[in-house]
């Protein structure tokens, strides 16, 4: 079954999950509860840092299976809760029956997976101050250190390169995968007149990732603004730096979470 959209609203709604006609995929096995909250904190964290709004999306690899990952079903990531959590194939595929409605970018998620083993989460955003990045030749540079991660280089996709004129939205495996080839081995890739994709190895780490490279976003927008020369960290500073929020991600995470956790108890979704 196939559900016709309205053309300028389509990127808004999900396919329905591909499985419904049979079981699909068999789940990789039962994970933790508190993963499953996680994933629903952490995109809460990226709606109220500015990193997603109606849009956008992050998953997690299964812990114990990596040929599997998790994200929520397809709806506004400021409302997630763990109910919402769904199982996926690396194919993007929904698993063990899954019939609730599916992210169309998915595929975004599944094929970054299947080519980087080394990582085991993303965050897909159409965060505002990125955009302009992605359409003009001014590549995005790390403005400080917990945006360290910039400082490898922001490899930019451009749909039409390989695919001509499109509505733009990563909806197949081809286009997934193309992205992954041009995301490589960097820890983001801005997508052009789109948004941008944050990976790191665990959840904590991308969503710190996607929340930083839109703040990074909008300081070299004011740098540029001051009008003199730009010394951003270099490729070296970078290394150097990303390796302490490696190991730092706690902070403010726990500083996130906590307040997601107040949020999500008064509005009493959470006991
Ligand atoms: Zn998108």
């Amino acid at each position: 079954m196939r559900i016709s959209f309205c053309p300028c609203h389509r990127a808004q709604f999900a396919t329905p999950a591909s499985s419904s006609a049979s079981h699909g995929p068999v789940s990789g096995g039962a994970i933790d509860p508190s993963l499953k909250l996680d994933i629903a904190i952490g995109s809460r964290i990226c709606a109220t840092e500015d990193v997603f709004d109606a849009y956008g999306h992050l998953s997690v690899r299964h812990p114990h299976a990596p040929d599997r990952f998790l994200m929520t079903r397809s709806m506004p990531p400021a409302l997630a809760t763990s109910d919402d959590v769904v199982e996926l194939d690396l194919e993007s595929n929904g698993c063990a029956g899954n019939t609730k409605p599916l992210f169309l970018e998915r595929f975004i998620h599944g094929e970054i997976y299947k080519t980087r083993p080394d990582v085991n989460a993303i965050v897909h955003s159409h965060s505002l101050s990125v955009v302009p990045f992605t359409v003009v030749e001014q590549p995005m540079q790390a403005m400080f250190h917990t945006a360290a991660h910039v400082a490898a280089g922001a490899p930019v996709f451009d749909i039409e390169d390989e695919f001509g004129e499109t509505d733009m939205l990563i909806s197949d495996r081809m286009k997934g995968a193309s992205l992954a080839r041009t995301l490589g081995d960097k820890s983001i890739c801005l997508m052009r007149g789109h948004g941008s994709v944050a990976v790191g190895p665990s959840l904590q780490h991308a969503v710190m990732r996607a929340v930083y490279t839109e703040v990074n976003a909008k300081l070299q927008l004011n740098a540029k603004l001051l009008g003199g020369r730009m010394k951003p960290l270099s490729a070296r500073e970078g290394e150097l730096a990303d390796a302490v929020n490696l190991l730092g991600v706690g902070r403010p995470w726990e500083l996130w979470k906590t307040q997601t956790l107040r949020a999500m108890r008064a509005e009493g979704v959470l006991t």
